[in-house]
């Protein structure tokens, strides 16, 4: 047995290169949010890391929330995801430290949830939030800062519902941790 190689007994184990990590960042940015079906788990910013480890790929996640309800949903949805595009046995670890904020969605994520009517967080360290001031949020369908909440929880526990003073509609918006 050659140095790099390894033992094809071990569960499909194999030598991963860059090019398949490149690959699986692509499988991933297919892999839609069961919550939010038009981000992906890449922009949502919950997949913190790939890499080959032990001949697997190693997919490092971090939950949005430790408590929510859609984490396992998420994480069976991207072991999948990547078994159906070839990776054999993906090993998924859930790194809780340091926790996801919604600074780490993307922005082409951002732009996404806009389209779909959910309100983008606003950023968390803005100084507002950290006064514990009322976020500025804008209406996804016409842009208002004219915003009323209506609801501390919206159609999820991650979002609250708003409504717009200017056009009338009620929007979802995804809450900033
Ligand atoms: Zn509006």
């Amino acid at each position: 047995m050659r140095p790099g190689e390894l033992i094809a007994s071990d569960g499909g184990a194999r030598a991963g290169s860059a090019a398949d990590v490149g690959r699986a960042w692509q499988v991933l940015g297919a892999v839609m949010d069961p919550e939010v079906p038009v981000i992906s788990v890449v922009d949502l910013g919950i997949v913190r890391d790939l890499d080959w480890q032990e001949g697997h790929l190693h997919v490092v996640v971090t939950p949005t929330y430790s408590g929510c309800p859609a984490t396992e949903v998420i994480e069976q949805d991207i072991q999948h995801a990547l078994e159906q595009a070839g990776f054999r046995a993906p090993r998924l670890e859930r790194r809780l430290d340091p926790a996801w904020t919604t600074d780490w969605i993307t922005h082409e994520g951002r732009q996404a949830l806009s389209a779909y009517g959910i309100a983008p967080p606003a950023h968390s360290s803005s100084k507002r939030s950290l006064l514990g001031e009322a976020p500025d949020v804008h209406c996804p369908q016409c842009g208002s800062q004219h915003t009323e909440r209506l609801s501390e929880f919206g159609s999820t526990a991650c979002k609250a519902l708003y409504r717009c003073l200017d056009c009338r509609e009620p929007f979802d918006y995804f809450k900033c941790i």
